[in-house]
């Protein structure tokens, strides 16, 4: 057994549960190493106190989950009720109105329904509380399939910066980095490659579309790739042919409010106080209002986990967390400006694993 099961097990004993039923894919791929996107069929990771734990998945990804997973896989045909395995797998442990530990932001409602009906008004409790602390610190395997995916964030910025010029789309752009990037080996993106340009970059999640690149635009990056899993996410933004005072202005505070966080972090730091570093600096520079989003988000399996680095948060950095430091200044019909990093926090503090330059650039 594992000893991320192990550790869930020990939870289950803790909060009185027999049951944790897992449904959320990434969840069961960092707890079994079992990679699976089932799409709109089944796929659950039962774990009990004592008893060993087992999947049911569709039949089609029994031998992967089998090649991952120690314990009891159950596969069901695409003309069988996967149900109906869970049922019998379940039979003997059953108990009505039972304690069972489930994902609530993921569960489906139907399942949760049918869940109810087996055992009998059960109570649910959320288990994602510990899913995710467990997942926020990061072991030395993730570690290096993070800072590799990060090496390939720093490398498809540079492919968006060399496919500049004028006239062309984002739209374009975004197909020039995930080919370069696919040539290499590395085709799966974090999230929806990002390029804005012009006043389209003031909007924090835009839609790249048609827009052409004129000169005076700011040109933003916002992407990642998976590497084992893992995602990188950085930001970068340059200027095209020239910038105004205005725009070197907002470029340099959005610097300087990302290098200020990065300075202060360390271990047992308040994270909603990481956010203030970040927010202070953008505020005492007069744009405090157009700093719009938290400072940025815990990264893993995940493109956005725990921590949320947002002022709210009053939990502590811990050694081993890997975040990202993200400040944004967005101005209407201007265009905005955001630098993002992912910040490991080693023992020694932190460690950049995203490197492109950050000294503003004009591309000419
Ligand atoms: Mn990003
Ligand atoms: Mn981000």
């Amino acid at each position: 057994m594992t000893e991320k099961i192990k550790k869930i097990k020990q939870w289950l004993e803790k909060n009185d549960s027999r049951l944790a039923y897992i449904t959320d894919p990434t969840n069961i791929f960092y707890l079994t190493g079992f990679k699976c996107n089932p799409h709109e069929r089944f796929l659950g990771l039962f774990v009990f106190p004592e008893d060993e734990p087992f999947i049911v998945c569709p039949e089609l990804e029994v031998g992967q989950a089998r090649a991952a997973f120690a314990g009891k896989v159950i596969g069901y045909r695409d003309d069988q009720d996967p149900w109906a395995a869970v049922g019998k797998a379940l039979d003997k442990k059953k108990q009505n109105g039972e304690k069972i530990a489930i994902e609530p932001s993921t569960l489906p409602y139907k399942n949760a329904v049918i869940l109810s009906d087996l055992y009998e008004s059960p109570a649910f409790i959320s288990i994602e509380g510990l899913l995710s602390s467990m997942r926020s610190v990061k072991s030395r395997a993730e570690l290096d399939a993070m800072k590799k995916a990060g090496e390939i964030a720093d490398y498809a910025v540079q492919i968006g910066v060399n496919a500049i010029k004028k006239g062309r789309t984002e739209r374009a752009i975004i197909a020039e980095i995930e080919y370069e990037l696919a040539k290499h080996g590395y085709s799966e993106m974090a999230f929806d490659t990002m390029v804005l340009t012009g006043e389209n970059s003031a909007a924090p999640h835009g839609y790249p579309g048609t827009r052409q690149i004129k000169e005076g635009d700011f040109v933003l990056f916002d992407l990642g790739v998976v590497v084992n899993g893992y995602c990188s996410d950085i930001t970068r933004t340059v200027c095209y042919k020239h910038a105004t005072d205005d725009q070197i202005k907002i470029y340099n505070t959005c610097l300087q409010a990302n290098r200020a966080a990065i300075q202060v972090v360390r271990k047992g730091l308040r994270i909603g106080d990481l956010d203030g570093t970040a927010r202070k600096v953008i505020s005492e520079a007069g744009y405090g209002h157009y700093f719009t989003h938290r400072l940025g988000h815990g990264l893993g399996l995940g493109e956005h986990e725990a921590p949320s680095m947002s002022a709210d948060n009053d939990k502590t950095l811990t050694t081993g967390m890997v975040f990202t430091i993200e400040p944004g200044i967005y101005v209407p019909d201007l265009g905005g400006v955001r630098i993002e990093d992912d910040i490991y926090l080693s023992e020694d503090g932190p460690v950049t694993l995203t490197h492109y330059s950050k000294d503003l650039q004009i591309i000419q």
